[in-house]
């Protein structure tokens, strides 16, 4: 039965314990708000939020859907905690996304009103509902007396929406509530740890969940957000560096940059939280090498980010594994609807308090859901103490004359040939086979690879019906903005 508790906002919860904790640093404008200022702002938000628009009462949903465009900055997060002290739906939207594909989410979102971020442009046309700009209502002076009716939240109304990447279709509309962020926050601390002094660097998106998150748990744990709007592998360096940074969220492409500039991390840092795509052996190997410590993960947005996360002590010995489910959460790994033996490979089935109640299409959530919760549709196994591997996804596993192939497995021994900067595996329908690994490779600097060689190589970590048939050599792989490879693309791409 579910029990059925008030949520009180967590920022309030915070202020009234550490009002004089810095809550949001921002290095770029040299903004730094204490717990009693986030609060201050917000409060004054949350005013000019409410008086911009008399059409919230118009509105379908029991909660008015406001969208969000915005890199991270203080004005972002003094944003979306205004809109939860307003009792209202957050809804993150890409920064990337084109006018149209804006248009498309918020219109399946049913946007009520656009909120617009610094630097960045209301999209031209066709968009279904009015913008406003941040900076407007985050600098509005009160006119009334801040101090809105402490909001009422159910622990299972929606507070967020954001969208999947978009890795296997078009983006899904993924609904969360506090009580999938709160047991997400409290799942982390217990894998990561907390230390008050903490200093967490967001330079993710914060339309997608790992860029989000931090900004949550931040506030639940009382501890220091310092935001940075564009991720640059020497900026962050430098920012890691100078601001004392104890944590940050990674996806492998960024951690690749990093040190490619050799980077070696400051001391304070004890926590790089790695994930949103496979990390290669390769990647984690150097990371190792330059004592970066590293906290490979496996998550998603349906699950408020992560669901299983590895210590680094632990990345050697159990490699490429994202460790052990977080304390709450249930892995189940089924194959042909079983769950399997440890060692089997089956499709991730995930369940406890962090999943997402549904999508915002109904249609979807039925599907997603079945007998042992959330089917992930990843491809898995786990070893007899419950670590996990991520293999793939299931509808990527390729079928080559009946011999399963999982394209990370094959991409992984390509990127770490010597001068490969990049590669992706897909399967291609061949006539013989049904299909065929067709791989397609960056060479690093512009080095002249043979892709005979190549395949000799793959000879030597692969059984040979995973060896690729062809390799391609081009520029660049179509990535989506959490790293992962976007095979739809590649194929259309590639396929002459
Ligand atoms: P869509 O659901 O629209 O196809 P998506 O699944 O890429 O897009 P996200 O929710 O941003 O959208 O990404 C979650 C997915 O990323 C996971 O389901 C998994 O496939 C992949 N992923 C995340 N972390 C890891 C990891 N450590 N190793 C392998 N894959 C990972
Ligand atoms: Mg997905």
């Amino acid at each position: 039965p579910s029990v059925d508790w008030p949520i009180r906002s967590p920022l309030r919860v915070r202020t009234q314990t550490t009002p004089d904790r810095v809550a949001v640093r921002d290095p770029e404008q040299d903004v730094r708000l204490t717990y009693r200022d986030l609060a201050e702002a917000v409060a004054r938000t949350a005013d000019a939020l409410s008086a911009h628009s008399t059409a919230w009462d118009d509105t379908p949903h029991d909660r008015p859907r406001v969208g969000y465009l915005s890199s991270p900055t203080a004005s972002f997060v003094t944003t979306l905690y205004a809109l939860w002290e307003l009792g209202w739906t957050a809804v993150g939207l890409h920064t990337d996304l084109t006018d149209g594909e804006l248009a498309r989410n918020a219109e399946l979102a049913e946007l009520d009103t656009l909120v617009v971020g610094e630097n960045h442009d209301a999209p031209a046309e066709n968009l279904p509902c009015p913008t406003v700009g941040m900076s407007s209502v985050v600098e509005s002076s009160p006119e009334t007396d801040p101090g809105n009716p402490q909001p009422r939240w159910g622990p299972d109304e929606t507070a967020l929406v954001l969208f999947t990447s978009g890795t296997t279709g078009q983006p899904k509309g993924v609904r969360l509530t506090f009580r999938n962020l709160l047991a997400s926050a409290t799942a982390s601390a217990f894998r990561l740890g907390v230390d008050p002094d903490d200093r967490w660097l967001c330079c993710l998106p914060v339309s997608h969940m790992g860029g989000l998150a931090p900004a949550v748990r931040t506030v639940y744990y009382g501890t220091t957000l310092v935001v940075q709007r564009k991720f640059g592998a020497t900026e962050a360096a430098r920012c890691l560096a100078t601001e004392g940074i104890t944590g940050v969220s990674l996806v492998p492409t960024q951690l690749k940059r990093l040190l490619g500039t050799d980077w070696t991390p400051p001391e304070t840092l004890d926590t790089v939280l790695l994930g949103g795509a496979p990390a290669t052996d390769d990647l984690l190997d150097r990371a190792s090498d330059a004592n970066v410590p590293v906290y490979p993960t496996y998550g998603m947005t349906e699950t408020a980010s992560q669901i299983a996360t590895a210590r680094p002590e632990t990345v050697r010995q159990h490699r490429g594994s994202v460790g052990q489910p977080l304390q709450g959460t249930t892995v189940t790994v089924l194959a042909s609807g079983e769950p399997v033996e440890p060692g089997t490979d089956g499709e991730l089935v995930v369940d406890g308090p962090t999943v997402t109640p549904g999508y915002l299409d109904d249609a979807q959530t039925a599907d997603a859901f079945g007998e042992y919760g959330f089917y992930t549709g990843d491809l898995g196994y786990r070893d007899r103490d419950g670590r996990l591997w991520v293999v793939g996804r299931v509808d990527e596993v390729i079928n080559t004359g009946g011999e399963l192939v999982s394209p990370a497995e094959v991409a992984d021994v390509l990127s770490a040939q010597p001068r490969v900067a990049d590669a992706a595996v897909v399967g291609v329908d061949d006539e013989e086979w049904g299909q065929r690994v067709v791989a397609v490779v960056v060479p690093a600097d512009g080095a002249d690879l043979d892709a005979e060689s190549l395949r000799e190589a793959c000879r030597e970590d692969l059984a040979r019906h995973k060896v690729p048939k062809e390799i391609i050599f081009r520029e660049s792989i179509p990535r989506t903005g959490s790293g992962t490879v976007e095979r739809g693309a590649v194929r259309e791409r590639f396929s002459d």
